[in-house]
Formats: C-alpha cells, sequence, structure tokens
C-alpha cells in the first residue's frame, strides 16, 4: 500500500482492555492508529504497534470532554491527513441500586460512555463527509440493551449510545460513512475483573458458551464491522449466548 493510500484509525480508551485489542488489531491489518488514552500509560501499546509496522500517535484526552475531544481528532488529522475509522471504546462503570445513585455517578457514567461518543463523533464527522467515506463502531453494552439491575446509569448511557448509532447512520449514509454498535456480554478485562466471584460464577451459568469473551474476540468483531461497506444502523451482540 503506498504511504498516501494508508488508512487512519482512531481508538478512544486504547490503553487496555478492548480497545487495546482494537487498536492492535487494526494495526495488524495495515492501518495507523491514534491510541486515544485518559490515565493509564499508553506506550507499550504504542511499541508494539510500531513493531508491526503501523503508525501510531497517542494522544491524551478525556473523550468526555468536547475541547479534548476536538484536540484528540485534530492531532490525528494532522498526523495522518485522514480519519477512515473511529471507534468509541473509552468507558467506566459506577455500579450502584437506584435508590442509592448519586448524582455525580450517574453524570461521570454519561459523560464519558454516551457523551463522549458524540463528541469525537461530532469532530469526526465533518472529516468523513469531505472524505466521503469512513466507519464508526461504538462499543455499547447487552446492559443497553436489556438493563441490568445495579447498572441504571451504564445501561441508561449504554441504550442512549444505540440511538446515537442509529441516527448518525441515517444522517451520514448518504456520503458512504457507515455507524454501527457492537453489544459485549461479559469479557474479561480490568472493567469486570472487580465484580464479586459470586456474581461471576452466576453469570457464567447464565452464559450458553459457559466462558467470558475475550478482548480479541470484540477486536475482531470491531474489525469486521467496521469494513462492512453495506451494514449501517446495527447492534451486533456478542456475548457467548448470555441474552
Ligand atoms: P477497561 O479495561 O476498564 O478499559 C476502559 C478504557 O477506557 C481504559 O483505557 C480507560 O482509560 C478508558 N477511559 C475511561 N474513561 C475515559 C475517558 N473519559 N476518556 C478517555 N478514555 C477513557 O474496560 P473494557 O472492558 O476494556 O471496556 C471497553 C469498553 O467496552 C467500554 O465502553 C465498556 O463499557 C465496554 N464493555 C465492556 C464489557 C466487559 O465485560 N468488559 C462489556 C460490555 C461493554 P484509563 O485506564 O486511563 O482510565
Amino acid at each position: 500500500m503506498s504511504e498516501n493510500k494508508r488508512k487512519a484509525a482512531i481508538v478512544t480508551g486504547a490503553a487496555k482492555g478492548i480497545g487495546r485489542a482494537v487498536a492492535l488489531k487494526f494495526a495488524q491489518s495495515g492501518v495507523d492508529v491514534v491510541v486515544n488514552y485518559r490515565a493509564s500509560d499508553p506506550a507499550d501499546l504504542v511499541a508494539e504497534i510500531e513493531r508491526l509496522g503501523a503508525g501510531c500517535l497517542a494522544v491524551q484526552a478525556d473523550v468526555g470532554d468536547f475541547e479534548q475531544a476536538r484536540h484528540l481528532v485534530a492531532k490525528g488529522m494532522e498526523k495522518y491527513g485522514r480519519i477512515d475509522y473511529l471507534i468509541n471504546n473509552a468507558g467506566i462503570t459506577r455500579d450502584g441500586l437506584i435508590l442509592k445513585m448519586g448524582e455525580a455517578d450517574f453524570d461521570a457514567v454519561v459523560d464519558t460512555n454516551l457523551k463522549g461518543a458524540f463528541n469525537t463523533t461530532r469532530h469526526v464527522s465533518p472529516i468523513m463527509l469531505k472524505q466521503k467515506s469512513g466507519a464508526i463502531v461504538n462499543i455499547t453494552s447487552v446492559a443497553g440493551l436489556h438493563g441490568n439491575a445495579g447498572q441504571a446509569n451504564y445501561s441508561a448511557a449504554k441504550a442512549g449510545l444505540v440511538g446515537l448509532t442509529k441516527s448518525v447512520a441515517k444522517e451520514l449514509g448518504s456520503r458512504g460513512i457507515t455507524v454501527n454498535a457492537v453489544a459485549p456480554g461479559f469479557i474479561e478485562t480490568d472493567m469486570t475483573d472487580s465484580l464479586p466471584e459470586a456474581v461471576k460464577t452466576k453469570l457464567l451459568e447464565s452464559i450458553a458458551l459457559r466462558r467470558y469473551g475475550q478482548a480479541q474476540e470484540v477486536a475482531d468483531l470491531v474489525h469486521f464491522i467496521a469494513n462492512c461497506k453495506y451494514m449501517t444502523a446495527q447492534v451486533v451482540t456478542i456475548d457467548g449466548g448470555m441474552s
């Protein structure tokens, strides 16, 4: 592939977990990657991507902040001159029952999981429209489709992400831009690591495949969907048959 035909991807929250696996998957397929991170150090990921022969730019930004999201996209454009893929992966949980959930825990989860995706999409859209090509994949959750006790904030944010996905897909489709969402079930990452053993055991019983998912498996699906040219406004579940 000649230098000016190389593609570039922005992956938010890419320093660990699913985001890291997604960033590596795109790099393996010859795509340059803008690795967004907040606090976790992305240095070893950057080195691994460069070992794979892809370009890599690490940009620190809280995607929940409109101006920081603008900075992230601008840095990516400055470096690669195009954005072909946007993977909105950054996410947090602040679990608690609705009777006890504080306003700050609701706001923080919505700000990162939902507004973060709006912010990056808002800044990337003019670029993709000008290119007349691009693919956006939002990482939602089965909690956003079916609800989950103790996760009213997270489920609401992830459900909102489904609405954002379908609406933006309708707005950008006429220019050949696809917008889809992936809804994972229980994937083994730091996010799920802290759950009590009893909760994990109960969850396992509800998974048809009787095992937790791996970040790599989600990354493979995200990469596949991002390259499906005739698929848009869809939500694809990857949960081992849990739902
Ligand atoms: P993870 O290991 O905790 O990784 C989350 C990543 O998001 C971290 O790199 C984190 O950065 C980053 N992040 C958080 N807030 C951010 C912000 N404001 N700006 C930029 N980056 C931010 O979790 P994961 O399991 O890989 O989750 C990835 C995505 O999949 C999330 O959207 C999550 O909701 C979704 N998901 C996960 C599961 C699961 O079972 N694991 C299931 C369904 C959906 P720092 O480390 O620097 O904070």
